[in-house]
């Protein structure tokens, strides 16, 4: 089973993937989480994407699908679930056809609809987590990008909630719930 894990940031896609990925054995494909580490590793490719991630903008289309056409290939998973991708219409058509050129399908699409207000709170809360514990927090964890991030999410983002209900995919779950609330949720749509 494929699935997207749709939502703005902050939802919790990543902390339920996480979950997902425990228990089912399922692999989470992140496109933030590859560009941070690409970003990290001082590549080429991570050093022109930085500026753009801090502000909490989009990357290049083609830079992220070729993130994970190469991921796809070299994934032998019994299910993926992709978080954070696609983030456009153009990514979600690439990711159809690179699905279809490898005998796959996609076969949910679940959001975890949240209330923007909650979300400033959490995106806080998680900066202020990481320099609690000593760490140091996402570079776009502040409020200017963040602002940037959710607006980035109406605009581009957003629009596939109609691409996949189109499609018969889409359905969503209470993102404000418990975390365990959230996850039994999910777990139920996924068994259904
Ligand atoms: P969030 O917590 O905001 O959902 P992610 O960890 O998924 O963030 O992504 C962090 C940043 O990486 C994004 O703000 C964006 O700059 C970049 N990014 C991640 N995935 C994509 C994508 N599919 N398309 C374009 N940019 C992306």
């Amino acid at each position: 089973m494929n699935i997207i894990l749709l939502g703005p940031p902050g939802a919790g896609k990543g902390t339920q993937a996480g979950f997902l990925v425990e228990e089912r054995g399922m692999v989470q494909l992140s496109t933030g989480d590859m560009l941070r580490e690409a970003k990290a590793s001082r590549s080429e490719m991570g050093k022109r994407v930085a500026a753009i991630m801090d502000a909490g903008e989009l990357v290049t289309d083609e830079i992220v699908i070729g993130l994970i056409r190469e991921k796809l290939q070299t994934t032998k998973a019994s299910g993926v679930i992709f978080d954070g991708f696609p983030r456009t219409l153009k990514q979600a058509d690439a990711l159809g056809e690179l699905l279809t050129e490898m005998g796959q399908s996609l076969d949910k699409v679940i959001e975890l609809r949240v209330d923007d207000v909650a979300l400033v709170d959490r995106i806080v809360g998680r900066a202020e987590a990481a320099i609690a514990a000593g760490e140091k927090p996402r570079a776009d964890d502040n409020a200017e990008s963040f602002k940037t991030r959710l607006m980035e999410y109406y605009k581009q983002t957003s629009p596939l909630i109609g691409y996949y209900y189109a499609k018969g995919l889409y359905s969503r779950i209470d993102g404000m719930a418990s975390m365990d609330e959230v996850k039994a949720s999910l777990a139920e749509r996924l068994d259904s």
